[in-house]
């Protein structure tokens, strides 16, 4: 995919939303002209997603931005458009000096330790250019304490109707029952912010919009599954783009685009067939923590380089919860619940390490992982310190060493392309391919 343009004066204000559509519209331009239409589909849901935000009001919808899981079906059932805050850093995070400009922002008042994601969310509204107006934001304690420093700042800054879920450590039973009761309290919420009341008309809404999400929740399963196959036939940086589901479940478009990305890789997986960069298959990789937006080629790399293909990711990794019972208001409750601790930063990173070994398992024994990369994002400072427990772990298990590189998830001025490349690089040849890693060694 084309790199996103930096076409703005960095003497001038931005207007962030404004700027990101134009961006996105771009390149979607720029595809039609090239006829590229089998992956259109790409950019088509990403023009989608910020063309939602911008045009909300003028769709008579209102804006509720959001920061951790919150439930945004309830959201979308109140005909409001949930505009997730994390995708401004995700967006941005390629683009130094766009980022740099509002994480350097941020630093003039907070400590640089905080996680970028946060950084960059904040110094776009410190220096007031989000280009939208919203109506209230939505946001949990969790999952990390870099959010639980950003969100209470961000609260003063939006100046609007907020709303918080307080997230416990554990996922158990009494954890999700705990976040299910303030699911009720979220209602009265919505209906004083919108004027609409939650009657049989919203209700009924509400079902079809979450009819729809599970048919996202189970394409993403699916697409979890098609995965494990050897070799790989989507290449890693699908993982990224399907992050997107968090804000855009329940909708239609975000459903088709799945859709599209199984039909395919099953189409591929027929033919013999692969969508990645590499002709052979050698390696099937891990990277255990987080996403490296700041660099997403580096996995296009990998592949081309040493038929290396990065099939799951911590932070892709879903457990794929499915609302059972939609006639039945507490079970939806209950399982919204334990959808919110259970999607991706928060299953693995908040609570015990147990759960992230939880998770690892289920990832290195489906996955067939034979590379293991700790892509540690510096912001994630709460799983650096299970990082010894978690790659011992995969050590004694599954007999695989791991690599520990040091990034920045969103700002791209860490550490270069060519640094990043050196390092993994040296592992590649000088471990891996030294050693021939596999599951049963
Ligand atoms: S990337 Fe890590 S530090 Fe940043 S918000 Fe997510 S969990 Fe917190």
């Amino acid at each position: 995919m084309s790199k996103p343009r930096q076409n703005f004066d960095p003497t001038k204000p931005v207007n962030m939303i404004d700027l990101t559509c134009e961006q996105v519209d771009s390149i979607y331009q720029h595809m039609l002209t090239k006829g590229m239409p089998e992956i259109m589909w790409t950019v088509e849901i990403q023009k989608f997603t910020w063309e939602e935000i911008r045009d909300a009001h003028k769709n008579g919808k209102k804006l509720i931005a959001f920061g951790g899981p919150v439930p945004v079906t309830i959201m979308r059932a109140f005909d409001c458009v949930p505009f997730f805050l994390d995708t401004i850093p995700t967006r941005i995070a390629s683009m130094e000096d766009l980022c740099g400009r509002f994480i350097d922002e941020t630093e003039k008042y907070a400590p640089q330790s905080m996680c970028a994601i946060d950084k960059a969310q904040l110094g776009v509204m410190l220096k007031g250019e989000l280009g939208v107006q919203v109506d209230a934001f939505v946001h949990a304690t969790v999952p990390c304490d870099s959010a639980r420093i950003a969100y209470p700042m961000m609260e003063r800054l939006m100046d609007c109707p907020c709303f918080t879920f307080d997230c416990p450590f554990r996922h158990d039973d009494k954890g999700f029952k705990y976040v299910a009761e303030q699911i009720e309290s979220f209602i009265p919420f919505m209906e004083e912010l919108t004027g609409l009341k939650w009657d049989d008309e919203r209700k009924a809404k509400f079902k079809e919009i979450n009819e729809e999400s599970n048919r996202a929740y189970e394409l993403l399963i699916q697409l979890g599954d098609l995965r494990k196959k050897t070799p790989c036939v989507l290449p890693g940086r699908m993982l990224v783009l399907n992050a997107i589901i968090a804000p855009l479940a329940g909708t239609p478009e975000v459903t088709e685009m799945l859709q599209t990305q199984l039909d395919m890789g099953n189409m591929l997986a027929d033919m013999g067939m692969t969508a990645t960069r590499c002709p052979e298959e050698r390696y099937r990789v891990c990277l255990m923590q987080n996403m490296l937006w700041s660099n997403t080629g580096i996995m296009d790399w990998m592949e081309k380089t040493y038929g290396a293909i990065t099939v799951m990711d911590g932070f892709g990794y879903q457990d794929g919860v499915i609302l059972s019972d939609l006639d039945n208001w507490e079970t939806v409750k209950y399982e919204m619940a334990k959808m919110m601790l259970l999607v991706p930063m928060i299953h693995g990173a908040t609570g015990p390490t147990e759960y992230w070994l939880k998770s690892i398992d289920k990832m290195y024994e489906e996955y067939s992982v034979n590379v293991s990369i700790f892509m540690g994002h510096v912001g994630c400072k709460h799983t650096w310190a299970s990082g010894k427990i978690v790659t011992d772990y995969i050590q004694e298990k599954y007999g695989l060493p791991t690599l520990y590189v040091d990034v920045d998830a969103i700002d791209p001025r860490y550490k270069s392309n060519d640094e990043l490349r050196a390092q993994i690089g040296e592992y590649m040849e000088s471990v891996v391919g030294a050693h021939n890693f596999t599951k049963d060694a």
